[in-house]
């Protein structure tokens, strides 16, 4: 939740770099391994493997004695080249071997390990039903980005190294293995079956996989390339419903990039338990199945089509073009994120990607403002894994967005084909980029690169328009308010762009068919605050900055309520409309309330309803009320869930005799009845003295609970969410805790481990104690989602042993995202404990008098609105 009273605007960003973070840099590199072969044969239900791994490796240079290969907590048992015995030692990390025969450059070794690993704790799971949850599927698969290789198999460990690779895996008969490549063999031998496959393009060891399950095979293809689909086999009607475009995404791609798909097959897998989204290993890709659409959740729910794409973007950004080091990893997951615009372009249009666009770049920009500020690329971190944010994924995909806009839709196309073709097969860096650029385009591209790459931060604009109409001159003056005056050394947060304004006249009345005309002009935006006059033949009706709204950028328009309702209204970029509809509501009255109310109704693309819906809860007039019931009945279910949010966002006994009944009867979405379960207990936690209305809310969220099971339990974790904002009822917390214990659905689990937290800031102390010891409890669960949901919960608490918890959490944890985000939530826990308690009672007074001014407005307004209506027009 944002503050708004209390926030100081400030430069200061809390640091990325935590302490301990260091400067990483690839290893030496003894030689070239060019094959990597792993025989492996499992032992599932002892949960351990026994192989052997051989390695191909060509010396870069003779008298080579000693080669040090990552492994973790491997049983290593010999290492051999030939047949001869090499002396090794090994401390559970690295594995030393003396080489018996120093090396002779280009001279190929092949050293053979033998080894075993029993319950290994990365790398390579296994999955396996319990007495809690009997019904998980038996399975087996590998993760291996970022560096979690080496608790598989001994290798050098790091993405610089390319190599073409085996995998010969023994499972039980009823299993399917399926692994990068082609399936060269298959053998049946007793009770079980060797699955052979053979990777014959070279790529890094991160990207190595393995998933043996019980799996239904779903096959499709592309242009004669096996596209094919792996899930549980209770599951098979959801495979294509959920992964079905991904040939057609193929053909896309491999147009787009300028090559033609490089693998003998696409498959991607569905596992139980994964800790990603998805994994985007060289041909196989790996997905959670909780990405899995029943028919009912494909209605509001574009998610996975995402992912699908993202994944299949990497097999060229990733596994073809290969990052040399993780400090450039913005190359590939910044394209994989782009690419989801991209697909959305081409798929559902320009105005669907403006608006996915924008949302990405709000990922990115709350990171920024509420985590940390870091330059995209660095190599200074504790683990690579801590790379993996929104400055990586979200504001990449937004620099990607930023090239294409510098150089034009068919240049920057024919640039991304140079640099994929020209770095197939091969390892690169940002500085890749930049010669592929220049290469295909004749641009250096280095000037943006420096303002949004290599530093952190982007332009914040502040933007004022007046008209002067004795000399036909529109008056545009910029601020950027990301440099400071104060600051001394701020020039060096400006940013320098060219910004294209175009002033905007609606169509004549007279035939309203007309597209709505433009001006435009071009200025270079340069310095801390700059004043422009545009000579204008007549009055522009409103003023698009920054057109097509192409540029990473917040921006404040300071434009007066007609031009504001006049672009809302008429301009044809939507993203434009969600800007004026922002500073609409920032302006306030009535004026605004009945611009926005209109757009609700009438904006004809959803985008824009759903951000109009968030904009006019925020104009603190009772008027709004009408505004948003009239969106309840939105054909999309995304603008009716932003509707519940709202109406719940206003509290008022209205909106929860509204929401009430809907909730009863139900919602063609999950999303939306999930969004109306969290609503009512939302207003009804601020009715708190109604204890009738409380219980009232309880019963109906308790009778949610027990009938609305279904997809990934959406429905019943919205109803946790709505118990888990009535912070003072013992019941709603009760019932939040029965929910926390093993056997409960996973996703209804964690979303109660999340609600623990929420709660625990209005019970009595006795009940903070019940809380705490059951997050101490799930704190000792390794499974990494539920370790993240414990971190969540523990971060919104406001005691000391809330800390507690967390340090020894970040102790523990072999997930260095939750030893991150536990660091992270140690020191908010701290900042709220500080500025405990004066400022909350401060905060609730302040409250108060906002509630009691908004009563005394809305009947100003109303008077005033009807007073206005009586008087003549003066026109
Ligand atoms: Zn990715």
């Amino acid at each position: 939740m944002l503050n708004f009273y209390f926030d100081t605007e400030t430069d200061s960003h809390k640091s990325f770099e935590l302490p301990g973070a260091r400067p990483h840099y690839n290893p030496d590199r003894p030689g070239q391994v060019e094959h990597i072969f792993l025989d492996l044969v499992l032992d599932i239900p002892n949960q351990s493997f026994q192989g052997t791994c051989t390695l191909h490796l060509n010396p870069v240079r003779s008298g080579i004695e000693t080669l040090t290969l990552d492994a973790i907590n491997l049983d290593i048992q010999a290492v051999k080249i030939e047949e001869n015995q090499q002396e090794f030692e090994y401390d559970g990390e690295q594995l030393q071997i003396h080489l018996h025969q120093p090396t002779v450059a280009n001279q190929l070794i092949k050293l053979v390990i033998t080894y075993a690993v029993t319950h290994p704790q990365r790398g390579l799971y296994f999955i396996s039903p319990n007495k809690d949850y009997p019904n998980k599927p038996i399975q087996v698969w590998t993760q291996g980005e970022d560096e979690d290789s080496r608790f598989w198999f001994p290798c050098f460990d790091y993405p610089g190294q390319l190599a073409t690779s085996e995998i010969r895996v023994q499972v039980p008969k009823q299993y399917l293995a399926i692994s990068n490549g082609d399936l060269i063999q298959t053998e049946t031998k007793g009770k079980t079956k060797i699955y052979h496959w053979s990777q014959k393009q070279i790529h890094p060891t991160y990207l190595m996989t393995l998933a043996v399950g019980d799996f239904a095979e779903i096959k499709d293809e592309w242009k004669g390339i096996p596209v094919l689909y792996y899930v549980e086999k209770n599951r098979k009607d959801d495979a294509l419903r959920s992964m079905g475009k991904t040939p057609q995404m193929i053909e896309f791609f491999s147009e787009y990039f300028g090559y033609s798909y490089p693998y003998p097959k696409y498959a991607q897998v569905c596992v139980d338990d994964f800790i990603f989204g998805g994994m985007e290993n060289t041909s196989t890709t790996l997905l959670t199945d909780r990405c899995l659409l029943d028919e009912r959740a494909t209605l509001d729910n574009r998610n996975t089509e995402s992912l699908v794409a993202h994944e299949l973007a990497h097999q060229w950004f990733g596994d073809l073009v290969v990052i040399k080091h993780w400090s450039h990893a913005w190359i590939k997951e910044g394209m994989a994120t782009y690419s989801e615009v991209l697909w959305t372009e081409q798929h559902y249009g320009k105005e669907e990607a403006a608006y996915y666009r924008l949302n990405q770049a709000k990922n990115y920009f709350s990171e920024d403002s509420s985590r940390y500020r870091r330059p995209i690329v660095t190599h200074i971190y504790r683990e690579a894994i801590e790379l993996y944010d929104r400055h990586l994924y979200e504001k990449g995909a937004c620099v990607y967005h930023l090239i294409r806009t510098e150089l034009g839709d068919e240049l920057f196309q024919k640039a991304i084909q140079t640099f994929v073709q020209d770095n197939a097969h091969k390892t690169v860096e940002t500085i890749d980029l930049l010669r592929a650029l220049e290469k295909a385009t004749g641009c250096n591209l280095m000037p943006l690169f420096d303002q949004y790459v290599f530093r952190g931060g982007h332009p914040e604009y502040k933007v004022s328009y007046s008209w002067d109409n004795h000399s036909k001159l529109a008056k545009i003056t910029i601020k950027q308010n990301q440099a400071k005056e104060s600051d001394k050394l701020s020039e060096k947060n400006l940013f320098d762009l060219k910004i294209p304004i175009g002033f905007g006249y609606k169509p004549d009345k007279k035939s309203p068919e007309t597209a709505v005309k433009f001006k435009t002009f071009t200025v270079r935006v340069h310095e801390r605050e700059q004043t422009f006059y545009f000579p204008l033949e007549e009055k522009p009706n409103f003023i698009s900055f920054d057109v097509n709204n192409n540029i990473l950028k917040t921006v404040k328009l300071d434009y007066a309520v007609a031009e504001l309702k006049a672009q809302l209204q008429y301009d044809p970029d939507p993203i434009s409309r969600i800007y004026a509809a922002k500073s609409l509501a920032q302006k306030g009255g009535l004026e605004a309330v009945r611009a926005l109310s209109h757009a609700l109704k009438n904006d004809k693309f959803w985008g824009v309803r759903v951000e109009v819906a968030k904009q006019l809860v925020r104009v603190k007039l009772n008027q709004v009320f009408e505004g948003l019931v009239a969106g309840l009945t939105d054909d999309d279910p995304r603008v009716r869930r932003a509707v519940v949010h709202s109406l719940a966002t206003l509290k008022t006994t209205e909106s929860y005799q509204v929401l009430k009944p809907l909730l009863e009867k139900g919602d063609p979405s999950y999303l939306v009845e999930a969004a109306l379960a969290t609503g009512l207990g939302e207003i009804a936690a601020t009715h708190c003295e109604d204890k009738h209305l409380v219980e009232q809310t309880i019963k109906q969220l308790k009778s949610v609970l027990k009938e609305r099971e279904g997809w990934n339990e959406v429905v019943r974790s919205g109803a946790i969410s709505g118990l888990s904002k009535m912070k003072i009822s013992e019941d709603a917390l009760n019932l939040i805790l029965k929910y926390t214990t093993p056997g409960i659905p996973q996703a209804l689990r964690l979303t109660s481990i999340r609600a623990l937290g929420t709660i625990s800031t209005g019970q009595t102390p006795t009940n903070i104690e019940r809380i705490l010891q059951r997050l101490e409890e799930l704190s000792n669960e390794t499974f990494f989602l539920t370790q993240v949901a414990v971190v969540a919960s523990l971060e919104q608490m406001e005691t000391p042993k809330a800390m507690a918890i967390l340090q020894s959490l970040a102790d523990q944890t072999l997930d260095g995202r939750v030893r991150r985000r536990a660091e992270e939530a140690i020191q908010n826990v701290q900042g709220k404990i500080g500025s405990e308690p004066a400022l909350k009672k401060l905060r609730e007074e302040l409250d108060k008098i906002k509630k009691e001014n908004q009563e005394l407005r809305s009947r100003l307004e109303t008077l005033e609105a009807k007073s206005k209506t009586t008087k003549p027009d003066k026109g």
